[in-house]
């Protein structure tokens, strides 16, 4: 199945437990204020490129725990991810999904594609980011509102934990010259790397 991808990263410590492959969707229909990565909403863009092939693609990297599908919206693109989640499983890797809906709204869709997205998810994070409610103090976490669902037992154990796991950035310079910065920071610390 045909995915929009803007990002795909191999390997990063930071987007999720353990070591993991990050599936950044192009589109989000969400557009809260404040967003990190507003360069993510159109639904158009990003490169396409079939969820068989990804799979193969991250399966052939070594030392990988999982996946993790964030964006833009994973579940603006719920069937192609279920397909690339179901992939991988099959080989053993996990699946964590951030999305900007909450479990509720999603489950109150009655859809086939949502309900096999949540499916393959092990661990859920949701909801949207609020701008007023701004927290980083839980890792992978951007507002207060935001809420971990333990979708099977694969990190059930993290949930009593969860607090001493801190947010961390990830910072890659690459061979032209370019950086490039993932995972999850306040503004402020964002702002004094990007200077430094
Ligand atoms: S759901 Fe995520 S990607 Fe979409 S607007 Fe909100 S923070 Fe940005």
């Amino acid at each position: 199945m045909e995915l929009r991808l803007f990002h795909y990263l191999p390997r990063t410590a930071v987007e999720g437990p353990g070591m993991r492959a990050s599936i950044q969707v192009q589109g989000c229909p969400i557009r809260c204020a404040g967003c990190a990565v507003p360069q993510t909403w159109p639904e158009t863009g990003g490169e396409c490129i079939d969820s068989a092939v990804l799979a193969a693609r991250i399966l052939e990297t070594p030392g990988l725990e999982g996946v993790t599908f964030l964006g833009g919206e994973p579940f603006a693109q719920a069937g192609a991810l279920a397909d690339l989640g179901e992939r991988v499983r099959r080989q053993g890797l996990s699946v964590m999904t951030f999305t900007g809906y909450t479990l509720g709204a999603l489950r109150a869709r009655q859809d086939e594609e949502t309900e096999a997205l949540l499916g393959v998810t092990d661990l859920l994070l949701a909801g949207p980011f609020l701008r007023e409610a701004r927290d980083f103090s839980h890792p992978w976490v951007g507002s207060a509102n935001q809420r971990f669902h333990f979708l099977t037992p694969r990190y059930a154990h993290l949930a009593e934990r969860l607090t001493a796991i801190p947010n961390r950035l990830e910072v890659r310079l690459r061979p032209d010259g370019r950086v490039e910065i993932n995972g999850l920071a306040a503004p402020e610390a964002m702002r004094h790397l990007i200077r430094a």
